[in-house]
């Protein structure tokens, strides 16, 4: 059993709007919200490329070395963009690409499942 994957929001309980990183008050209207588990499938609404390795620390390298890859905004149905590394074989066309969640700590991951441009990747 592998421990279950999940990025925690907020939702307002005034004017349901969702938050994330989740915060104790609302952002549209400062009400209170509850911890609510985020949608695990969204869409890249933007994104860039990381063609150099970070600084490091806090970036960790992999034992294979640096490989350029992409991050960007991953909006969810909840309305809320992700910040969020993006696990891609193709860095280019990604705008618009369906993506599902594979992590959440130390930094949201999401894997490409199809682009607007191939339809399947
Ligand atoms: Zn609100």
């Amino acid at each position: 059993m592998s421990e279950k994957i999940v990025l925690t929001g907020s939702r307002c309980r005034e004017c349901d709007t969702v938050g994330y990183p989740a915060g104790s008050r609302c952002g549209r209207c400062g009400s209170e919200t509850d911890p609510t588990e985020l949608s695990r499938q969204g869409t890249v609404w933007a994104y860039t490329v990381q063609r150099f390795a970070p600084k490091s620390p806090p970036y960790v390298p992999p034992s294979s070395g640096f490989q350029p890859y992409a991050m960007g905004y991953v909006e969810l149905p909840e309305g809320v963009k992700v910040t969020a590394v993006l696990d891609s074989g193709a860095l280019d066309g990604l705008a618009g690409a369906r993506a599902v969640l594979v992590a959440a700590e130390p930094v949201p991951r999401f894997a490409i499942t199809t682009t607007p441009e191939t339809g399947v990747q």
